[in-house]
């Protein structure tokens, strides 16, 4: 079917400019039809009913009389032309929508097809044109004019999430949903950028309907030595003063001889809950999985689907008859959600046939515990457990961060400590690890929402050297990171992990990539609590944000 000749092109709303009154959004384009052609309409209805319905009548009369019905008279021929003008003509009008939602279930099920078929490894997913989903394009659908399909988009015969598939056109999808977005809200989307995104790298593994994207600057703090290594830290952020203030942390670290980090524990977990008929049966397994001597049963299980993740071992809690059970795993470089995932589901499937009347409820119970402030991972750490110190000499206390070691230590007690504690802290004993945290996964394409247990730490500070220098340590328990998978591939994240060496798999040893990279979070943590702590004792945190964080630009004049 062509497309082109859908008369509905006549019915498309002219879109609005930018800068006219909002309309409430998903109106639909119909709701924009031209008024004669609800006349038009509405006449061919009303004449297709009456007509039929007079000559049902004439025809029942002749059957009464006994008249031949092949004799007509001149009203009842007008009557039999006008039926099949109106049925032509609404024939025409409407029966071409139902083809093409006919079309649109097909593009669902291909779309579908394409689900199922890419299964495990979507690695393989990178390319927007790849070679399963191009033999699910719809070419009627991917040679119309682009101004054809955002009609369609916008009518809701073309489903929006479907344009990858149907055009086999990544670009081309993100430029047609956009224009239909558009259209559908009467709001402009100028300002967000279109163009200079690889819209097919985060084909179905980073970002579904992709209408552009969000730009965020990155500058870079450094060099920060650790470890006797020098490393440049890319930070993406649009707060002022943090990539400054971070800076400045490396400087002094950096001018005290380097910091130093410890890897304490590396293990992603994941917590499926499971419901037995009474509570008894639920602890059996909690026994069984605690025994020794079962570990390697299990490990053998888990570990099957992955030449990377490797059990450590699996963490039991009870309530009432359900049971949950916190599997933790190496993951390699991967930050490891998905691999850990998999290997539950697999002792999970072994499990069943053991305890046929186990009940799986949820594969992850939220005793893991991903993308919640939660207590467990606080006492038992979740990805990399990092600690970091460096003990500042007097003099670069005095000259970079214009303040004093008893200054510190006192202020750091009633604030990270004291102060966490009135506010009932779970895992917030410092000044802001969470602004370096996140600015750094979002430079190197981590999970921003795991910011909630990776920002976890505890700021301590102490005086040392008969009270002339400052100790300070970071210790977090739950950073997780990967260098591989997830938004690490795309160039802009990936160009940031390169900037680190820490681009991809470890050659060397699978898993020191995303280690080194927990410890280089730990580092910036250090550097960012040493400044800001130091900024406050100085009383020039105030000062700094004025300089740095505040618009110059009279911001009531900016768009609401
Ligand atoms: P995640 O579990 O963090 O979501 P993925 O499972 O999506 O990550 O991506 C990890 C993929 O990379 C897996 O397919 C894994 O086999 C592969 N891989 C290759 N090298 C490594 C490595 N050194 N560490 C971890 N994964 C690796």
């Amino acid at each position: 079917m062509d497309v082109r000749r859908r008369p509905s092109k006549a019915l498309r709303p002219a879109p609005k400019e930018p800068s006219s009154a909002p309309e409430p959004t998903g109106a639909k384009a119909s709701d924009a039809l031209p008024l004669p052609l609800y006349f038009t309409n509405a006449l061919f209805f009303t004449l297709f009913f009456s007509v039929a319905y007079y000559l049902l009548l004439r025809w029942r009369d002749k059957i009464r009389n006994s008249v031949p019905l092949h004799i007509v008279t001149f009203s009842e021929l007008a009557a039999i032309l006008s039926l099949i003008a109106s049925f032509i003509y609404l024939l025409g009008f409407f029966g071409i929508d139902f083809v093409q939602s006919f079309i649109a279930r097909a593009s669902n099920e291909a779309w579908d097809l394409v689900d199922e078929e890419e299964g495990e490894d979507h690695r393989h997913r990178l390319m927007a044109c790849s070679p399963s989903i191009a033999d699910h394009i719809i070419p009627a659908v991917s040679s119309a004019e682009d101004e054809e399909i955002v009609d369609l988009v916008v009518k809701g015969t073309i489903p929006s999430y479907a344009l990858e598939v149907q055009l086999g056109d990544c670009q081309r999808a993100v430029r047609i949903r956009r224009e239909a977005l558009q259209r559908i809200t009467r709001r402009s989307l100028q300002g967000l950028p279109l163009d200079g995104f690889d819209y097919g790298s985060i084909l179905k593994q980073c970002c579904e309907m992709p209408v552009g994207y969000v730009q965020i600057p990155v500058g870079i703090a450094g060099p920060l030595l650790l470890d006797s290594f020098e490393y440049i830290v890319p930070m993406a952020t649009t707060e002022g003063c943090i990539v400054a203030s971070t800076n400045r942390g490396f400087k002094g670290i950096y001018a005290s001889g380097g910091a130093t980090s410890t890897i304490l524990r590396d293990g992603m977990t994941r917590a499926p809950v499971v419901r037995f008929p009474s509570a008894s049966r639920a602890c059996h397994l909690k026994f069984f999985l605690d025994n020794p001597s079962n570990f390697q049963t299990l490990a053998d299980e888990f570990n099957k689907s992955s030449n990377f993740a490797r059990l450590q071992g699996v963490q039991c809690s009870i309530a009432g008859k359900n049971l949950y059970m916190r599997f933790s795993c190496t993951t390699g470089d991967a930050m490891g959600m998905n691999m850990v995932s998999k290997g539950v589901e697999n002792v999970l499937a072994y499990l069943r046939n053991e305890y046929p009347d186990m009940d799986i409820i949820s594969i992850s119970g939220n005793f893991c515990s991903d993308k919640k402030p939660a207590a467990i991972n606080w006492i038992e750490g979740r990805g990399k457990s990092a600690v970091c110190e460096v003990v500042i000499k007097e003099e670069v206390l005095k000259k970079v961060f214009r303040t004093s070691v008893a200054t510190l230590v006192e202020l750091n007690m009633l604030k990270n400590l004291a102060g966490s504690a009135v506010a009932g802290a779970l895992g917030g004993f410092n000044a802001h690890a969470s602004n370096i945290v996140s600015a750094i996964f979002i430079a190197t394409g981590q999970d921003p929402a795991q910011n909630v247990e990776s920002s976890h730490c505890i700021t301590m500070m102490e005086a040392v050297n008969d009270g002339k220098d400052l100790h300070i340590s970071v210790t977090m328990p739950s950073i997780e990171v990967g260098t591989i998978g997830g938004g690490t591939q795309l160039a802009s994240q990936s160009a940031c992990l390169d900037l680190l060496g820490v681009k991809g798999a470890s050659k060397e040893l699978p898993g020191a990539n995303s280690r080194l990279l927990a410890k280089i979070v730990a580092g910036s943590v250090l550097a960012g609590e040493l400044s800001l702590m130091a900024a406050i004792a100085s009383g020039q945190l105030v000062e700094s944000h004025m300089k740095y964080n505040r618009s110059t630009k009279d911001v009531s004049k900016v768009g609401s």
